[in-house]
């Protein structure tokens, strides 16, 4: 392949992409301090940036151009029509230091959200300030504290985490100060309640939990496990990364939860990784709402009594745990999954919810006998299936091989190597997105890789053979990061 040329390569001084017009405001120098004496950015033409950027777009697989069955990320497709809302005028020129008579536009959206969120999770507050799920679980952990904190309660600073939980649910801790206790699971997926019960005493902060797990299990025994968390004294936190397989089914409050976060970016549609930033609401039971962040959106009824015509007011808890972000997060991300929630209505996303684990279920029995499922092959899977990339009679393939060769058929890879617990783990999540031909397809591409791992061992050592780049060498790309195109 001719290497087309980089945008640095196609610069020559005076080369311009954008007219400005004339400006209509006077002339004012620039803080000569602030000025960069070099400021080495390519001079290139319109036509040159447009092909840059899409030339780069094509090197990418993304859920609009491949299925992306990234397990635990949820990779389902983003409605055009949430882009729709996110742009219209109203909101996407609003500022968030406008006055709040002005505002009530917005302020209605971020209240709808906040009560749909709550209602779907059974919880009685709701702050929808982090940025990421990450984030929202350092929120959540930071109020966990604040909880006991304010009751006097200073011996409780550790943490509960079963082992097949996402490594950022540890590192959450950390960051909030609190000493991490990894609980085993036991061979149907669930956490080991004897190691549950042995670990509970009065230094328990709680329990972080995803629910269904990462091994894509439902826990089977949660209530038990939130009841013996409560009686020790500690809190249960919800990593609501899975909401793919719960929404209008199952609702954690119900189930004991006292808080939860959730990745719009994932079970709600918005953009995904480089397609936008996250958004992470936080929703909490009745004795976690002193602490909510501040501020979150409260209604209350008109002057004049109208009860038609509510006012939507900022309103920071007593004891809030403080900002998480500057101003109420990132509001382009609440109107798209309001609006993937209005379309879709209750109905719709219970329909989606049972889909996507119908469709993880289809896939898991097709690869059944195939593949070694190590918790599947006893049990129906939520929204995701781990299956593992090695196969009995080809002992040199891992689940590298098979995640790299199905690129050159198509397809993203799916989540390898996490859960950690389960090794060359291969966590496939169809979501309700895809239909069954693509399904097939992709089932098809893993079978035809087995028989490849068995035939040609090399054919899949040496893919992606139809990629840009051949396989990297992921220790030095991830020590050593080119994040941008610079000049040589
Ligand atoms: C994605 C994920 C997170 C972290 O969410 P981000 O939005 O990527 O910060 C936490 N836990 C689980 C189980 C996840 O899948």
């Amino acid at each position: 392949m001719t290497m087309e040329p980089l945008i640095y390569e196609l610069s020559s001084p005076g080369r311009v992409g954008a007219v400005l017009p004339e400006s209509d405001v006077p002339h004012t120098p620039l803080p000569e301090a602030l000025l960069r004496k070099e400021l080495p950015l390519p001079e290139v033409s319109q036509i040159d940036a447009t092909r840059h950027f899409t030339r780069l777009s094509r090197l990418n697989m993304g859920i609009d151009t491949h299925m992306y069955p990234l397990g635990s990320c949820t990779m389902k497709y983003n409605p055009r029509i949430n882009e729709d809302t996110a742009r219209m005028a109203g909101f996407a020129a609003a500022h968030p230091l406008q006055e709040q008579d002005v505002s009530q536009g917005a302020m209605y959206v971020l209240y709808q959200l906040q009560q749909f969120l709550m209602e779907i999770a059974g919880m009685a507050g709701c702050t929808l300030q982090p940025a990421a799920g990450a984030h929202g679980e350092f929120t959540g952990v930071l109020m966990i504290r604040a909880y006991h904190r304010a009751r006097g309660d200073h011996k409780r600073t550790k943490m509960l985490i079963p082992d097949s939980a996402h490594g950022t649910n540890p590192a959450t801790c950390t960051m909030a100060g609190l000493k991490t206790v990894e609980l085993p699971s036991d061979s149907r997926g669930n956490v080991d309640l004897e190691a549950l019960k042995a670990n509970l005493d009065d230094t328990v902060a709680g329990i972080m939990i995803t629910n269904p797990n990462t091994l894509g299990m439902f826990e089977e025994h949660v209530e038990e496990v939130v009841r013996l968390v409560h009686a020790a004294g500690g809190l249960v936190y919800g990593d609501g990364a899975n909401m793919n397989a719960m929404v209008g089914v199952c609702k954690p409050g119900e189930l004991g939860f006292d808080v939860l976060h959730y990745n719009l970016h994932k079970t709600f549609s918005t953009p995904h990784g480089g397609g936008g930033p996250g958004s992470g609401p936080v929703v909490v039971s009745e004795r976690l709402l002193p602490f909510l962040p501040g501020p979150i959106v409260v209604m209350r009824d008109s002057d004049d009594g109208d009860e038609d015509a509510p006012i939507y007011e900022f309103f920071t808890p007593p004891q809030s745990i403080g900002r998480m972000r500057a101003f109420h997060g990132n509001f382009g991300m609440h109107l798209r999954a309001y609006t993937y929630m209005r379309v879709h209505g209750e109905e719709g996303l219970r329909a989606n919810t049972l889909n996507a684990v119908l469709n993880a279920n289809y896939i898991q029995a097709r690869l059944k006998g195939h593949y070694p499922l190590p918790v599947g092959a006893s049990r129906h899977c939520m929204h995701e299936v781990v299956a593992q990339g090695k196969l009995a009679d080809a002992p040199d393939i891992r689940a590298l091989d098979i995640a790299k060769r199905l690129m050159d058929k198509g397809f993203h890879p799916p989540t390898n190597y996490f859960p950690l617990i389960v090794p060359e783990s291969l966590m496939i999540e169809p979501t309700e997105t895809e239909s069954m031909q693509e399904m097939d397809r992709f089932v098809e591409a893993m079978l035809e890789i087995a028989q490849e791992a068995r035939e040609n061992p090399q054919l899949l050592k040496d893919a992606p053979h139809t990629a840009p780049m051949r396989r990297m060498d992921e220790v030095k790309a991830a020590k050593e990061l080119v994040l941008c195109c610079k000049p040589y």
